[in-house]
């Protein structure tokens, strides 16, 4: 039995392994004579980390990382003539970038890094071997290295078990979690990151030091901090790194909002956990999407619900109530976004989403006017198929007949859109008239009042659909004469 398993372990290895070498043989137009120039000047280079993970995983991109024993000039200069282009902003970090036909290449000089434990930046010292340089990397999937050698010929290197763990979807650290998380604090983040992205489990000692450590994540930069969450959420298993950052307590620390959504069940069972159906929402709006993951649409699912936990009311007759929860809900996204400094634009979308996704639930059984039908569309504008797609995202009734119904009812509505848009042109809902023809019909200059004029007609648009130039002229006069005899 355990001879059988070995031998199907072993097995798994070398199909990997295989694999790996596939995938590298697609990058020998730079690998090969890359590996040759450094060798020929008496250095070591090695593709690392990501990279060869992602090779092992047959997943390898075009932004390939490097690790040598040279040193930052020295790199410079090997490079210079043969890449189409360098940089050398991450220099103090021992980092020349550089593009050649189109791949991003990366080299870093061996790090032997110490940590004061107080700054955010390690005190950076460069090492003089490959074994000292992997020890130091965030997990063991992400210490395994290749070497090139001058004839284009590679060699694998695995001093820390990366192989194996990967083989049994783990991160584990390559030395004691405790130690690598006090010396850098992202890396829990990163742990859960990789969670996600790649489906993996954390070991337990590295899942019960997180936990005990969570708290020092406090001392990372948000923009650190932002870039693990978006691609945390941007991963595969979204829900899972979701939850990673959950039970260890390091989301309490950065989206504490998540888990408080853990609302406790009250006496009746009356409401289901808002948790749980927050997480149900952001799997089902991931297997909506139609193309590449979707951030303002996960967003949006995850966040849609966190006015809950603050707007609920046990109601006298028995029964709970979340009234306006999608407001509450709207405000805090934007606090919490602003507070991570995601970028604007980005934390506009996900909190209209969050703002619209209730809405629907007033249609009923499609009594809803072609006014209030319009106004849907408008209000949502760009974002109209999210919203479709974080809505139907949004029934997680186990009731097969109530979900049914539901999707049905949203059928309506999206051929109820479809249909005005097609009469109407609804994205270009705006009104009949513009500034100048309003100055001059009503006689007056530029000012706040030629912006209230309009809003009148893009509202009354709205409300009627097209118009004609007449009808617009002489609803504005006499909107305009009722506002001056007041
Ligand atoms: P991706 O590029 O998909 O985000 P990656 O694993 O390549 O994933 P990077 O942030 O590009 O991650 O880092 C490249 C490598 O550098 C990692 O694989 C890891 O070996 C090492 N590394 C990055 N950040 C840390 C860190 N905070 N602590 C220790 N090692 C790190
Ligand atoms: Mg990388």
């Amino acid at each position: 039995m355990a001879d059988s398993s070995r031998t199907s372990d072993v097995g798994r290895r070398d199909r990997l392994l295989a694999s790996a070498t596939v995938a590298l043989r697609d990058h020998a137009d730079v690998l090969g004579p890359l590996g040759a120039r450094f060798a020929e000047k008496g250095f070591e280079l090695y593709l690392v980390g990501g990279s060869v993970r992602d090779a092992l995983l047959g997943r390898l991109a075009d932004d390939l990382d490097f690790t040598t024993d040279a040193r930052p000039a020295d790199v410079q200069k090997l490079l210079s003539g043969w890449v189409d282009h360098q940089w050398d902003t991450g220099i103090d970090f021992g980092t020349i970038s550089a593009v050649w036909r189109g791949k991003q290449i990366e080299i870093t000089t061996f790090r032997a890094d110490q940590y004061d434990r107080v700054s955010r930046n390690p005190l950076v010292t460069f090492g003089s071997t490959l074994e000292d340089d992997l020890v130091r990397r965030d997990f063991t999937v992400n210490a395994m290295a290749v070497r090139l050698g001058a004839d284009g010929s590679q060699e694998f290197v695995d001093p820390l078990g990366g192989l194996d763990a990967l083989l049994d979807g783990v991160l584990d650290t390559p030395g004691a979690p405790e130690t690598s998380f006090g010396d850098d604090p992202l890396r829990m983040l990163r742990a859960a990151r990789f969670a996600a992205q790649l489906g993996f489990t954390l070991l337990p000692r590295v899942f019960s030091a997180i936990t005990e450590m969570a708290d020092q994540i406090d001392r990372i930069t948000v923009e650190r901090v932002a870039v693990e969450l978006d691609k945390l959420i941007l991963g595969e298993f979204a829900v899972d790194g979701i939850e990673v950052m959950c039970e260890t307590g390091l989301a309490s620390r950065i989206l504490p909002e998540i888990p408080a959504m853990k609302l406790e069940i009250d006496e009746h069972h009356q409401h289901k956990d808002v948790y749980w159906h927050s997480l149900t929402v952001l799997q089902q709006a991931i297997d909506l999407e139609d193309g590449d993951p979707d951030l303002v649409l996960r967003w949006a699912a995850l966040l849609h619900d966190i006015g809950k936990p603050d707007t609920k009311r046990n109601e006298p007759g028995g029964g709970v109530s979340f009234h306006h929860h999608e407001v509450v809900g709207a405000k805090m996204v934007r606090k919490r976004l602003r507070a991570l400094k995601f970028p604007k634009k980005l934390t506009d979308d996900i909190a209209q989403l969050v703002f619209l996704h209730l809405r629907f639930h007033g249609y009923g059984k499609g009594q809803w006017t072609d006014s209030a039908v319009r106004r849907y569309a408008t209000d949502a504008g760009d974002l109209l198929p999210r919203l479709h797609k974080l809505v139907r995202a949004d029934c997680t009734t186990r009731n097969k007949r109530r979900a049914a119904a539901l999707q049905a009812t949203y059928d309506d509505l999206e051929q109820r859109i479809a249909r005005i848009e097609e009469q109407e042109d609804l994205a270009r809902v705006r009104p009949d008239l513009d500034g100048n023809a309003i100055m001059e019909l009503l006689g007056i200059p530029a000012g706040p009042e030629v912006g209230q004029a309009w809003k009148f007609l893009k509202e009354l648009r709205l409300d009627r659909g097209p118009m004609d130039r007449d009808d617009a002229e002489r609803e504005l006069l006499a909107w305009w004469a009722s506002r001056r005899s007041q």
